[in-house]
């Protein structure tokens, strides 16, 4: 069998961490299986680099970004690859760019174009396990280029479609996708299985045991994968295409995303256009925009309406520079920001087929005491921005209320 097994911070995250790595990767050779291993920065690496950056300048170049972030996978490879060779299997790293993986030039959050895997190949068939660097690639121009934060985990899957390979296995350090974090939920239970929609939002809305990129991927090329633990042998978590039977749970999980802010422009002229004016100069600046809530205020003078929206945290300097200088073209009254918000969700394909789960939720809220700031719906997840002060408690209480 030809296996791609990811490997993610804290997996790696000491020289005895990755012996275990190297050992379990043994195992499976024994076994006469082909190994590709991928595998993040040691934990806390990333973070610390981006500090560093910062602690310099507070919008540094995102080119450069990418030439430091780069570092820390690079840093992994060839200390996993030295404790292959300890263990006397032959192995060898190589960096996204020698992988043959080559992406658009978005720095810091980068596509993959596509994956020409010659070179792995080639070291497979000589006998080696091969290493690949995570998170990472290169433009056809050859600049070095990341994926966004987790992208090792779509350097895996799309490694693993790129290579047709027989088992796709993400090693972190839990047993694989519970109902909700277990970190701040302890009675949360680990899901046996989970449909690619439903990872997809959990990803999305905050529960970052996976990038929600790297599902896209899969879902896109049906690339079907476990979550499990490095730590152990637990059987982990299959993320796969719905089944029939997955539509009788109705909320599979519950995620909170402290990872977003919030921007209100106050009296917005209430007009055609502005709203594509605004969010066309904050698209072109690469900064998503999430939840979006508009609403007229009934004050004297023209129309006007205060616009609220959402973008992850390490945007929102770079969305209020975009809002500045939108300003005096518009028109509006003030831009108040604050990161100090939760985005709390409920995720289950097996809402299509129940109603009253969004009443629920929200009265689980009210009798928390809880204040809901904003909502967002779609046919297979619900979500509500709350105090970030509060985003813990009311996860807790809608996993009771949903999840036992
Ligand atoms: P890695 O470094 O292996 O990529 P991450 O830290 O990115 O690991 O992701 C694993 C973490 O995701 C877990 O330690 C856990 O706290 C968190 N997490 C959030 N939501 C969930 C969930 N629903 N199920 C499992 N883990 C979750
Ligand atoms: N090291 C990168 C990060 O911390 C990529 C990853 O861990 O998947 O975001
Ligand atoms: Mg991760």
């Amino acid at each position: 069998m030809l296996i791609v097994q990811k490997y993610g911070g804290t997996s790696v995250g000491n020289p005895d961490r990755i012996k275990n790595v190297a050992a379990r990767v043994a195992k499976y050779r024994a076994k006469g299986d082909q190994v590709v291993v991928v595998v993040s920065a040691m934990s806390g690496v990333t973070d610390n680099l981006i500090k560093m950056a910062k602690e310099i300048m507070p919008l540094p170049n995102e080119r450069e970004m990418d030439v430091l972030l780069a570092t820390g996978e690079q840093t992994t490879i060839a200390l996993t690859a030295i404790a292959l060779h300890s263990l006397d299997i032959p192995a060898v790293s190589l960096t996204g760019a020698q992988a043959g993986i080559v992406t658009d030039g978005v720095h810091t959050k980068a596509r993959i174009q596509n994956i020409t895997p010659k070179k792995i190949h080639e070291l497979l068939k000589q006998g080696n396990v091969v290493i690949v660097a995570g998170f990472q690639g290169q433009t056809a121009e050859g600049q070095v280029t990341t994926l966004g934060r987790g992208g090792s985990d779509l350097t895996a899957i799309a490694l693993a479609a790129a290579l047709k390979a027989d088992l796709c296995q993400i090693y972190t350090d839990v047993d694989g996708v519970y109902t909700a974090d277990p970190r701040i939920v302890p009675n949360a239970k680990k899901l046996d299985e989970i449909s690619y929609d439903e990872m997809l939002e959990l990803a999305s809305l905050g529960a970052k045991v996976m990038q929600s990129r790297s599902v896209e991927f899969a879902k896109k090329f049906g690339v079907i994968f476990e979550v499990r633990s490095s730590l152990n042998d637990n059987p982990g978590t299959i993320v796969k295409e719905e089944a029939k039977n997955m539509e009788d749970i109705v909320v599979r999980g519950v995620s909170l995303d402290k990872n977003q802010a919030k921007v209100t422009l106050v009296a917005v002229p209430d007009k055609p256009g502005i709203a594509a004016r605004i969010f066309k100069a904050i698209g072109e600046a690469n900064v998503n925009v999430d939840m979006i809530v508009q609403n007229i205020s009934h004050g004297s003078g023209k129309p006007a309406t205060d616009l609220s929206f959402t973008v992850d945290k390490p945007d929102l300097l770079k969305a209020q520079k975009v809002i500045d200088s939108l300003k005096a073209e518009i028109g509006f009254g003030q831009a108040i920001a604050t990161d100090k918000i939760g985005k709390l969700s409920i995720v289950g394909v097996g809402m299509k087929s129940h109603t009253g789960i969004a009443a629920r939720m929200f009265e689980t809220l009210a009798s928390e005491g809880i204040n809901i700031d904003m909502i967002s719906t779609s046919e297979i997840k619900i979500s509500v921005v709350v105090d970030l002060a509060k985003g813990e408690q009311a996860m807790k209480a809608v996993h009771a209320a949903f999840l036992g």
